[in-house]
């Protein structure tokens, strides 16, 4: 921090102090994206208040990223390469760069070239205003399909309903983080990292900044609707237990029900006598009863799965190495 604010008020003299801006990038199967990602984020950068430090995850791409990243020579930014030894997923891919990144100021951002480095400046802005986090806001989303909108839109309705923190709508893993909010993040001790949330539950001063978020540069998204599926599912049991606390209400629902028409079927009886038929509204009974128990089970399931996994306590990526490479030459 004092490393930072001396670098403010030193602009002006002959060699001045300036802070380090991290910018964390995951790639996964990205090397069409790999160039042209690198040289907009060398055109946005502004060199007279910060150095730049670009951490370039290669999350166990299965083409040419990794060649690509050691080959490419960006101008204006250092490039440190992190290569995980697998593929990870974004979630750990983005702890791993959290991890690395060394600057006052963290900004993870999508190869794909839709967080559009073009924000920086005004992130950074906001940033020295006295901001902790600077969120980008999507406010143009027509570039996703109506699809995974109204599926988007649904998730940030339930998970904001059941969860105590609250996830932000339309803001991806694009923000700016102060170094104290980053130093948060990699302290905390869960493996598994559901990172919207982990950021939001963060807290710190916080503001926003709007974009129209462009399509996807180049290549296919790596989000299917399987695994974005499981990313919800994810951040749901991490952030509530709610789904679990339910069962106590339907479980009592049910036993009053039951209770009430087990008093109706006596009294039935009594006054009309025994009424032997009835096997359909039986069967129907025990199967929608077990129906309901298999689905309680399941949710179970889902939180003691959670738990086994968390007690293991495996990192959540392995990385095979790390280069650095010095910046080049700046230019204009
Ligand atoms: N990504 C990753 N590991 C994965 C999947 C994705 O590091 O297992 C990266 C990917 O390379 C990209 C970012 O996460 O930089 C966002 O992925 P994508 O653009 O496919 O997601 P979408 O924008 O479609 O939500
Ligand atoms: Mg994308």
């Amino acid at each position: 921090m004092s490393i930072a604010s001396e670098g403010l008020q030193s602009s002006t003299a002959s060699k001045p102090q300036r802070k380090l801006v991290s910018i964390i990038i995951p790639f996964y199967n990205e090397e069409d994206n790999v160039a042209a990602t690198l040289e907009e984020i060398g055109r946005c950068v502004n060199h007279d208040l910060y150095d730049w430090e670009v951490i370039a995850v290669n999350d166990g791409s299965s083409d040419a990223t990794l060649a690509v990243l050691e080959a490419s020579r960006p101008h204006n930014v250092s490039l440190v390469i992190v290569d995980l030894s697998r593929n990870f997923g974004k979630e750990a891919a983005l702890s791993a760069g959290l991890e690395q990144a060394r600057g006052a100021a963290v900004i993870p951002l999508d190869a794909d070239l839709q967080d559009p480095p073009e924000l920086l400046a005004e992130m950074l802005a906001l940033w020295e205003n006295g901001h902790d986090v600077v969120l980008a806001k999507r406010i143009d989303r027509s570039s996703d399909g109506a699809l995974k909108r109204m599926t988007a839109r649904a998730f940030y309705k339930v998970i904001n309903r059941l969860s105590d923190v609250e996830i932000p709508n339309d803001v991806g893993d694009f923000r700016l983080m102060d170094r104290r909010v980053v130093d948060v993040l990699c302290s905390l001790p869960e493996t598994r990292r559901f990172m919207k949330g982990l950021f939001a539950w963060a807290g710190f001063r916080t503001t926003t900044v709007n974009y129209t978020r462009p399509e996807r540069a180049l290549g296919t998204t790596k989000f299917s609707g399987w695994k974005l599926w499981n990313l919800a599912l994810e951040g749901i049991t991490s952030f509530s237990i709610a789904p679990l606390k339910i069962w106590t209400y339907i479980g009592f629902g049910v036993a009053l029900l039951s209770f009430m028409y087990g008093g109706f079927i006596v009294i039935t009886t009594l006054m009309f006598g025994a009424d032997v038929p009835g096997y359909a509204s039986l069967a129907s009974m025990m199967l929608f009863m077990s129906g309901l128990q298999m689905m309680g089970l399941g949710v179970l399931g889902e939180y003691v799965g959670r738990t086994y996994l968390e007690s293991k306590n495996r990192p959540p990526y392995v990385i095979r190495s790390v280069r650095n490479r010095k910046a080049q030459k700046h230019d204009g």
